[in-house]
């Protein structure tokens, strides 16, 4: 009885490559193109430091002096990544997007020449509630997330061109890109359920499905569409942040407001036992996307913490990993900013339910300055689209 246990096991695994919901099977001669572009100590830097830290890839990538061996799908070969000898050796990184040196500007303008993708957060809309990402006090104007960053995004795009990027948008409606629905997408959410080991309802059916269409679905059509189509230098990812909420018809608000950015990493040992994400973690690593985003949402911090004078947002648990030495710069494993080959900044500022940004919500976009609970501010919407361009030109500036 027990062999048969085991025997039943062992082919199920076989039979079964272990995938996020709603994932391709990577196909792993994807990464020959990386052979032997980067040594072995900014292979090891980056995997410890940033991607895999805690030691959280240990036995699924092994380094050795000359090559990682990679494990791929279940009772497959690894996959061998060989090093470069040394950096002078090292072959070139192939990538669609460009290094911030390697953008010619055609003009004097700050931005010159550089291509940007802004992905307003979210879906908003008729489909804000099934995000969870809208609530309304009383009578209020409701607070939409998808519908505000979609504001910022319309704010930004003639403050960038005007600075001469070529802007794209991964929507520019309140609707979603993908063309799935939860409707379709229940058998995946009761398999998903079942691999989460909990109970199958028709309710939990029914929200999981719709977990499947905003945030993994959707999700990966617009990756699709910035890999696949705009090809950009940068992606910026506009969203708001927020405090626990409970009932969005009786929410709470809260004091607590402030500001943080994220960049691709900290991914976990369960998440790295997913082989997507084992692939997906190691094309962000091998693009070397890293000292790019670094550095330009350091531009961004700065220009953002002076407009907004916010506090940082610091993590407590293993979740994130603090960059550089900023605590408002924080490197977290999300499927919205791993799916970018290129660079990403991932801005999140401002508490939605808290007092006082809620009433600047409330006030709407205008020009200049209003009066809100007695100070002297200007829209939320364009202090967040301005302060985004001014650390954008500075940083792009620097060429
Ligand atoms: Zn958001």
């Amino acid at each position: 009885m027990l062999s048969f246990t085991i025997l039943f096991l062992g082919s199920f695994s076989l039979a079964t490559a272990k995938l996020t919901p709603l994932a391709p099977k990577p196909d792993w001669q994807e990464l020959d193109r990386y052979q032997q572009t980067l040594t072995r100590k900014e292979f090891s830097n980056m995997l410890n430091g940033i991607y895999a830290p805690g030691g959280a890839a240990k036995g699924l990538i092994d380094v050795t002096s000359r090559e990682a061996k990679i494990r791929t799908s279940e009772g497959r070969a690894p996959y061998i990544l060989k090093f470069a000898a040394t950096s002078g050796s090292a072959r070139p990184v192939p990538k669609y997007w460009r290094r911030r040196s390697e953008i010619k500007p055609v003009t004097s303008r700050a931005l010159s020449g550089v291509k940007i993708a802004i992905d307003p957060g979210h879906i908003g809309g008729k489909w804000a509630k099934i995000e969870e990402r809208w609530f309304q006090i009383g009578k209020s104007k409701p607070v939409v997330e998808g519908d505000m960053t979609l504001q910022v995004a319309k704010l930004l795009i003639p403050r960038l061109e005007a600075m001469g990027a070529e802007v794209h948008l991964t929507r520019s409606h309140a609707e979603p890109i993908t063309g799935v629905r939860p409707s379709q997408l229940r058998k995946t959410a009761t398999a998903s359920l079942r691999e989460k080991g909990e109970k199958t309802t028709s309710q939990s059916i029914k929200s999981e499905s719709e977990r499947l269409f905003y945030r993994a679905s959707e999700i990966r059509k617009r990756a699709e569409m910035v890999n696949g189509k705009i090809k950009p230098d940068l992606v910026l990812c506009l969203h708001f942040n927020a405090e626990g909420w409970g009932d969005p018809a009786n929410p709470a608000l809260v004091e607590k407001n402030h500001l943080h950015f994220l960049l691709t990493g900290a991914w976990s040992r369960k998440e790295l036992e997913y082989e997507d994400q084992r692939f997906e973690m190691l094309i962000k690593l091998l693009n070397r996307t890293f000292p790019e985003e670094k550095a330009a949402t350091q531009a961004l911090a700065k220009s953002m913490v002076s407009a907004t004078k916010l506090p940082p947002f610091i993590y407590r648990g293993p979740t994130a990993v603090r960059v550089g030495n900023s605590d408002y710069i924080w490197a977290r494993n999300l499927l919205a900013n791993r799916l970018f080959e290129c660079p990403v900044v991932y801005v999140e500022p401002y508490v939605m339910n808290s007092r006082s940004v809620f009433k600047r919500i409330q006030a709407g976009d205008y020009q200049g300055r209003k009066s809100i609970g007695g100070t002297s501010q200007p829209s939320i919407y364009r202090e967040y689209a301005d302060s985004v361009a001014a650390g954008l030109a500075k940083y792009y500036a620097g060429r």
